[in-house]
């Protein structure tokens, strides 16, 4: 007995020590660079971004935006601001998307695509009244200036027109080419802007270094055992993809119900999606985000993540890394003493790399296995998108950006559980990021899409602080193309 007790006591003592070897030599992968100052910014950046948010570039149907007019004017006032985009920069009209090209000195280096989107969802009516400044007022106080799209995504777009202009005022002239992609109903799925844009594109034979995005943040105060903040590159994008469940049956009197009645079905179909939840799959990028993030927590989540294989479901699921499963629709009933002949639900699935739509659907019909339930998929849906690489020259731009800029924050891929129009320009570039330097805090996180959405002054000035500097450090990054 005694025997065995020192043996468990020597296996314990074995993994202590490997747990602990683990944890200490868990390297940062941050990479150190000197900080640049931040060029100067006018206060009158924050009146065009005022400006900008007062035309209502509303978008809720998709192909159907709910008044071009407010967009063909914020094209408008565009020319107005930047006179020397205007006028040194090539413009062409998708729909009403935009997409500038601003020519590169040296044709033989890979171009640069910096995109975001000028259309806004709209303010939910029920929310209206909880605003504090209409969200089409482009208020401007002391410290923020108000409205819907400061956020998303309007303000990088205006970010990125003045740092352009900035630079173009300077007389710079980049090395490689550089598009300006903004697309006008990124909301609805971006299929008739970015993805014409792309086509586009494709059309010139555009192979691009990287594109950048909407769709990561700079988060603080949101991951646990992390201090300080963490600019969240994401580098991949979930699936799309709803299904809907509809059973069809006699229905009948509520007074004598058949066996089954439909709801009952359908309901039953409902729960075991839900206590079935699709696999954690330890898949790129998520072994890249362990690695970054890691070792910049606090000695806990440092030791946690550096031995995620002791506790890996757990790591994984406070990464979401699964195919999410969301009921999100139903229907069924038209009075209280009649049974329906029909009943039917939407469910909703963000598809993790490394499983596909199809692997979804066949999961729903095997999952549900009552063939009184018929599953249907929706017309709009995405496959995951193709996984960028942390050891491009793109990611490694990026990252000497924000460091540079930002040099307490830690850079770390992620997996965004949305979708951004991206994904329209897989075949563009091998690597997509999707990163502006936007404060998400956890008084920040419910403003996107949500009530009283605003921008920081000094954190807008930090998204046009980014744009410059990324502008130029894609052309030093250019003799080792
Ligand atoms: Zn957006």
């Amino acid at each position: 007995m005694k025997r065995v007790f020192l043996v468990l006591l020597a296996l314990i003592g074995v993994l202590a020590v490997i747990i602990l070897f683990n944890t200490l030599t868990f390297e940062s992968k941050q990479i150190n660079v000197e900080p640049v100052a931040p060029i100067e910014v006018s206060e009158e950046a924050y009146q065009r971004l005022s400006d900008a948010i007062q035309f209502k570039t509303i978008n809720v149907f998709s192909g159907r935006v709910s008044d071009s007019t407010a967009f063909l004017g914020l094209h408008e006032y565009i020319e107005q601001s930047y006179p020397l985009i205007d006028s040194l920069l090539d413009k062409q009209l998708h729909g009403l998307s935009l997409l500038y090209t601003w020519e590169g000195s040296n044709p033989d280096l890979k171009p640069v695509i910096l995109m975001s989107h000028q259309d806004v969802v709209p303010v939910d009516e029920p929310t209206a009244d909880q605003w504090e400044h209409d969200p089409f007022s482009g208020d401007i106080t002391d410290i923020e200036i108000w409205g819907r799209g400061t956020m998303d995504d309007k303000g990088t777009m205006m970010a990125i027109l003045e740092a352009v202009e900035v630079l173009l005022n300077e007389g710079y002239r980049p090395e490689r080419t550089i598009y300006l992609a903004f697309g006008h109903d990124e909301e609805t799925g971006g299929v008739f802007g970015a993805r014409l844009i792309a086509h586009e594109l494709k059309t010139r034979g555009v192979q691009a270094l990287f594109t950048i995005d909407e769709g990561g943040l700079m988060v603080s105060g949101l991951i646990p055992g992390l201090e300080g903040r963490m600019a969240m590159v994401n580098v991949a994008e979930k699936g799309y993809a709803s299904f809907k469940l509809t059973v069809n049956t006699s229905g009948g009197h509520s007074s004598s119900p058949p066996e089954r009645t439909t709801i009952e079905i359908l309901s039953r179909a409902i729960i075991a999606l839900d206590d079935n939840q699709r696999p954690l799959l330890n898949q790129p990028p998520i072994p890249d985000q362990i690695a970054y993030l890691g070792p910049e927590l606090g000695f806990i989540g440092k030791l946690a993540f550096a031995n995620s294989w002791l506790i890996e479901n757990q790591i994984l699921e406070s990464l979401n890394a699964r195919t999410s499963t969301a009921p999100t629709i139903i229907n069924g009933g038209i009075k209280d003493n009649v049974i329906p002949t029909q009943a039917t639900a939407t469910i909703n699935f963000r598809i993790m790399p490394g499983e596909t739509v199809e692997d979804v659907y066949n999961h729903i019909v095997e999952t549900v296995n009552d063939t009184a339930v018929q599953v249907s998929p929706f017309k709009q849906q995405n496959e995951p998108s193709t996984v960028s690489s942390t050891e491009s020259e793109g990611f490694y731009v990026l990252s000497k950006t924000i460091r540079q800029l930002f040099p307490d924050a830690v850079v770390a891929p992620g997996l965004l559980p949305g979708g951004t129009d991206s994904k329209h320009y897989v075949e563009l570039s091998d690597d997509q990021y999707r990163f502006y330097p936007v404060d998400y805090t956890p008084e920040t996180a419910g403003m996107v899409h949500g009530i009283n959405e605003r921008i920081n002054k000094q954190n807008y000035k930090d998204c046009i602080q980014f744009v410059y500097q990324l502008i130029k450090n894609v052309d030093d990054s250019s003799s080792s193309d």
